[in-house]
């Protein structure tokens, strides 16, 4: 997978070079000289290589996933193909003159579901300049605030000022359910906000050439601007549409649930909230349902692809925080680590971390603030610590009491500075930390091997020295009451 895309960097790479070297082979994606008249087209990975590389950072999704991966296939597989590469035999000139159009991507799912993960990772592995822009950030030009054009500019800066490669990037908008136009707003009052901003991005989402300005040099004098072409950006908009669910159930006639609807306290489960919130509704949005939300028909005309992601159930959270590349839990591992800290979740407190998010209703986000508040206290004593004398934190111990229930707060992690320290509480707890050899499976151990040492030498006994048998079998009588060798 990497080294497809490895690949593919260096081929565009050339091409950039060869780009700069000459005006005329600018737009040819090929790192060939102008003397090989048949350049082969770059390969770009296929979905089923993209969905390997997504599955290694984001968990479940899987619907969204494949879509994403043939959207994304499809965008690049048309900028790089090119009609001279294919044989006359093959292609007919009605073919030939066939334009293939771009489909932008709309993801719709609640909060830490993963929207913004799955473009990020989208464009690691297409191996793009990807930029996130905030929605809620940009307002019509002319008026305060940021607009359109300086989110092409960020993917340039994200480019290196590859006018190139920006051109061929990729990027996510958030929050464009806060584009929904205003209800109240008044007729004669522009909605600068919103529905602006909706007109504004029509524009770029369509393909239009913005005029930015190129690299300041190191004297911070910018040297006149850069033409930048948006029609093969790829756009990826993400939004929670919190009350779509409402809308969509409202027209299907059924009793309102929705996929980003707290309906929770009328459950009672948040599990049972998830499945049936989730069941069918996604699949069932259609353009009206984001008209009637607030979204005008051209903007959703310009995002062909809606996708819809699910809330992630406990069992989802709890892989977000131990499997993924970057998960949650390996993150603090390793930050710990820089210290020379251990640090031990168990199983049971990630279950109830799990829990906690799923009950704050804030997806994934949720994972990261809660473990910040479990292991604040351990991350403030860790760093030079010992200068104080007091002896140095070896390991650290997320368990239960450190997590809490679900609405209460816990004890924070447990700070251990003595060799072996972990381990006896450990063993006096009766709590199975995951990497650490538990005590009791040492003793069993321990207890077989005297066993069958005892039993060695009792057949040695009884052999050599008769007259020891009956002093031998009182001894190991007395062992046996002493319970060594059994619990
Ligand atoms: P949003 O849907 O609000 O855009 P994000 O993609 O920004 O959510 O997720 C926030 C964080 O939560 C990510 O950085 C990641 O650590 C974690 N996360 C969210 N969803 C997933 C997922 N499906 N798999 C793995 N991690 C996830």
């Amino acid at each position: 997978m990497y080294a497809a895309a490895r690949r593919l960097l260096s081929t565009r790479a050339c091409a950039a070079a060869a780009a700069r070297a000459s005006p005329v082979a600018s737009r040819a994606p090929s790192c060939y000289s102008a003397a090989q008249s048949k350049p082969p087209p770059p390969r770009f990975p296929t979905p089923k290589e993209i969905r390997r590389g997504l599955d290694q950072y984001v968990v479940g999704q899987d619907k969204a996933k494949k879509v994403l991966c043939v959207a994304v296939h499809n965008h690049y597989k048309r900028i790089y193909s090119e009609p001279s590469t294919k044989s006359s035999s093959q292609t007919s000139a009605a073919d030939d003159d066939t334009e293939l159009e771009k489909s932008n991507i709309l993801l719709l799912g609640p909060t830490g579901s993963g929207k913004t993960l799955l473009a990020k990772t989208l464009a690691r592995f297409a191996n793009v300049p990807f930029v996130i822009a905030d929605a809620t950030a940009i307002t019509q030009a002319g008026y305060s605030g940021e607009d359109v054009e300086s989110i092409v500019y960020k993917l340039l800066v994200a480019a290196d000022f590859d006018v190139e490669a920006a051109e061929r990037g990729i990027i996510y908008i958030d929050e464009v359910d806060k584009l929904a136009q205003k209800l109240g707003c008044q007729e004669d009052r522009r909605d600068v906000s919103g529905e602006g901003v909706q007109q504004a991005l029509l524009k770029m989402f369509e393909g239009t050439v913005f005029s930015v300005p190129r690299k300041r040099s190191q004297n911070g004098m910018s040297h006149g601007c850069v033409e930048v072409d948006t029609t093969n950006i790829l756009f990826i908009c993400g939004g929670a549409f919190s009350d779509l669910g409402k809308i969509v159930s409202e027209r299907l006639h059924r009793c309102p649930f929705g996929f980003g609807t707290p309906i929770r306290h009328e459950l009672g489960d948040y599990a049972l909230t998830n499945a049936l919130g989730q069941s069918g509704l996604l699949e069932e949005i259609e353009n009206d349902d984001l008209i009637a939300y607030g979204l005008t028909p051209e903007f959703i005309g310009r995002l062909p692809i809606i996708v819809g992601l699910t809330h992630l159930t406990e069992d989802q959270l709890v892989q977000v925080l131990r499997e993924p590349k970057n998960a949650i839990g390996k993150q603090y591992k390793k930050l710990f680590k820089m210290n020379d800290v251990k640090l031990h979740i168990t199983e049971n407190a990630l279950r109830l971390i799990a829990k906690k998010a799923a009950v704050r209703e804030t997806g994934a986000r949720g994972l990261r603030s809660i473990m910040e508040g479990i292991l604040t206290e351990a991350m403030f004593e860790i760093p030079d610590d010992a200068g104080e004398g007091k002896e140095k934190i070896i390991v650290v111990l997320v368990d239960e009491e450190s997590v809490g229930t679900p609405t209460r707060r816990g004890c924070g992690a447990k700070i251990f500075r003595d060799d072996g320290a972990l381990e006896l509480y450990v063993y006096q707890n009766n709590i199975r930390v995951p990497g650490l050899i538990q005590r009791p499976k040492c003793s069993i151990i321990c207890r077989l091997c005297l066993l069958v040492a005892f039993s060695a030498a009792k057949l040695w006994v009884y052999h050599t020295f008769d007259c020891f048998s009956s002093i031998y079998a009182w001894i190991i009588l007395i062992l046996c009451k002493a319970n060594i060798f059994t619990e």
